[in-house]
């Protein structure tokens, strides 16, 4: 097993190689919607959060008709998702703080996304990168996994994954590189990791060397 952590450099490689367009798979018009579609994906796939937010826009559009809700209609709306309910009230609660303090729009701003209620740090910096283009880490527990095994952290905890990513990458290169860590998580680096078949397996110290798949 290697004893070294990955190099940021061969991780470059390997993602650049493998997955070289990887990007934000949320579909959104706006960055309402993308940030109603962030919220929403906790927990679940993408493509489940695209059919619930055509749903949602048959039924409201803008931040307004969101802030208008009692969370418990928006729940009805999100019963298809787990932690629908937390989700209602967290989408209800930014709307209503964008309308009291941003005019009702999304702050192009990443402090100003993480105050936001409802809105964990991962979540602003999916919004803030895929809707503004600023540089930030959206790090989570999946990225978290894949930042320790790599030997870049001494435990899975998404803060201490977002600043490895940042201090071994420049920030122009944040955002596509956890849509990037995402796709590497989905095909290989999962929670039982298919360590055999991924391209990092040679450098990496969290490979699994039992053979199993
Ligand atoms: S799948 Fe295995 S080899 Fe690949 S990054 Fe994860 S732990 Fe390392």
């Amino acid at each position: 097993m290697p004893a070294q952590p990955v190099t940021a450099a061969e991780l470059d490689t390997v993602l650049t190689a493998h997955w070289p367009d990887a990007a934000c798979e949320l579909q959104a018009r706006d960055p309402w919607e993308l940030l109603v579609a962030a919220v929403l994906s906790a927990r679940t796939s993408d493509q489940q959060v695209n059919k619930v937010m055509a749903v949602l826009n048959e039924h409201l559009v803008g931040v307004e008709a969101y802030a208008r809700l009692q969370p418990a209609q928006l729940q009805g709306l999100l019963r298809k998702l787990p932690l629908h309910g937390q989700k209602a009230r967290a989408v209800v609660e930014a709307a209503r703080a964008l309308l009291r303090h941003h005019q009702g729009r999304v702050p192009e701003d990443l402090d100003a996304l993480r105050r936001l209620p409802g809105l964990g740090r991962k979540t602003a910096a999916v919004v803030a990168g895929n809707a503004w283009g600023i540089p930030a880490v959206a790090a989570d527990v999946h990225v978290a996994r894949i930042v320790h095994r790599l030997g870049w952290t001494a435990a899975e905890d998404p803060r201490a994954a977002e600043a490895a990513v940042a201090e071994r990458f420049p920030p122009a290169r944040w955002v596509r590189l956890c849509h990037q860590l995402i796709r590497l998580g989905r095909a290989h680096c999962r929670r039982m990791p298919k360590c055999h078949a991924c391209p990092l397996h040679g450098v990496c110290p969290g490979a699994r060397q039992d053979g199993r798949p």
